[in-house]
């Protein structure tokens, strides 16, 4: 599952900066995650409470920023919300539609103790 290699990722990411900042437990994790990450929701907390068993993020709340997806229009030349990757654009149906953001998946802010 996609979703587990991402939770690892993020677990990785949380005990590199444990030593760099010197915290021994993460209590909460605000995760923004964009429309055309790829990632269901869903999955993502499930995967997130697995990889977290005995690890210093046990047991923490995982609170999900879903950001929209952007995209720039080049037949109406201006920024528009991009639902879907390959979705047409929604002011002119366009198809030639760029995408400029809302594929990452980050940490925002985190509690720890
Ligand atoms: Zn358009």
């Amino acid at each position: 599952m996609h979703e587990m290699s991402l939770c690892e990722g993020m677990v990785q990411i949380l005990e590199e900066q444990a030593r760099v900042q010197n915290y021994r437990r993460v209590k909460q994790v605000w995760l923004e995650v964009g429309a055309l990450a790829g990632v269901e929701v869903a999955a993502l907390r499930f995967c997130f409470d697995v990889v977290c068993r005995g690890t210093l993020a046990e047991g923490a709340i995982l609170h999900v920023l879903e950001t929209p997806g952007q995209g720039w229009c080049m037949a109406c030349s201006r920024a528009v919300v991009v639902e879907r990757r390959f979705d047409p654009c929604p002011e002119c149906g366009s198809h030639q539609v760029q995408v400029t953001g809302g594929e990452e998946m980050r940490i925002k802010e985190l509690e720890v103790e």
